[in-house]
């Protein structure tokens, strides 16, 4: 760590922080979230620390939230619908494109996921890194352009996008293992489509759409 970085207290994690957690958590189950171990991370995770102390009051409802370098930080059933569609397991090796707070990365390596995440802007790819070594999560974290993925450490069990391309970028499709799964939104409006991308075990690639979502788009070659 560089001796000009702040080193950034993280809040401490109360009672009535665990009991809103409870309730948001409820209720993405009644949204339709079912995966047990997608919940369970999500109870593990203290969203509050990831977000601006002046948002704290809203850490636990179910809306995306701005973070710094006017990114967001995602809605939480947005996390929890990619999460579960990823369908996670213990070991799994997880690519994240787009670090942005960190919360997501935090939400699967809480699932016993080996996680690497790429960010492609230096400051939140710093604080995202102090605040989940503060909380005890160990992730892989990346500064660059996460379109060209990650070859060095490819192939990748899972991976998931939080920012919107126009297209499924191709070095991201070669890097998931036969039998993976990819969950991306795709678009360039202001809404996107969700796209479940699957690779069979012969490799041959599979796209499902999920209904539309909203996210920062992403950005290429502006490192
Ligand atoms: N997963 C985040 C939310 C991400 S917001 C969380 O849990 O908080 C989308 C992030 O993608 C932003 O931080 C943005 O800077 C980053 N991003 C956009 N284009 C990118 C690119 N080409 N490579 C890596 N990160 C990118």
């Amino acid at each position: 760590m560089k001796s000009n970085q702040p080193v950034k207290e993280i809040p401490e994690d109360t009672l009535r922080d665990k009991g809103l957690r409870r309730k948001l958590v409820r209720e993405l189950e009644t949204k339709g979230i079912r995966d047990k171990a997608v919940l369970e991370a999500l109870m593990a995770v203290p969203r509050h620390v990831f977000v601006d102390s002046a948002f704290r009051e809203w850490a636990y409802t179910d809306q995306a939230l701005r973070i710094a370098y006017d990114q967001t930080i995602s809605q939480p059933y947005t996390v929890a619908f990619m999460t579960e569609q990823l369908q996670v397991r213990r070991y799994d090796k997880v690519l994240e494109i787009g670090t942005g707070s960190g919360y997501q990365a935090a939400v699967l390596a809480a699932m016993g996921a080996r996680v690497y995440t790429i960010e492609r802007i230096r400051g939140l790819h710093q604080t995202a890194q102090l605040v989940l070594q503060k909380l005890g999560f160990h992730v892989r974290f990346f500064y660059g352009d996460g379109y060209k993925g990650l070859p060095a450490f490819a192939p990748f069990d899972k991976i998931i996008v939080t920012a919107a391309a126009p297209e499924i970028p191709p070095a991201l499709i070669e890097q998931l293992k036969p039998g993976g799964r990819m969950v991306i939104p795709v678009g360039e409006g202001d809404l996107q489509e969700m796209v479940l991308l699957t690779k069979s075990n012969e490799g041959e690639v599979q796209r499902k759409t999920l209904g539309p979502f909203r996210f920062v788009p992403m950005l290429e070659n502006k490192i």
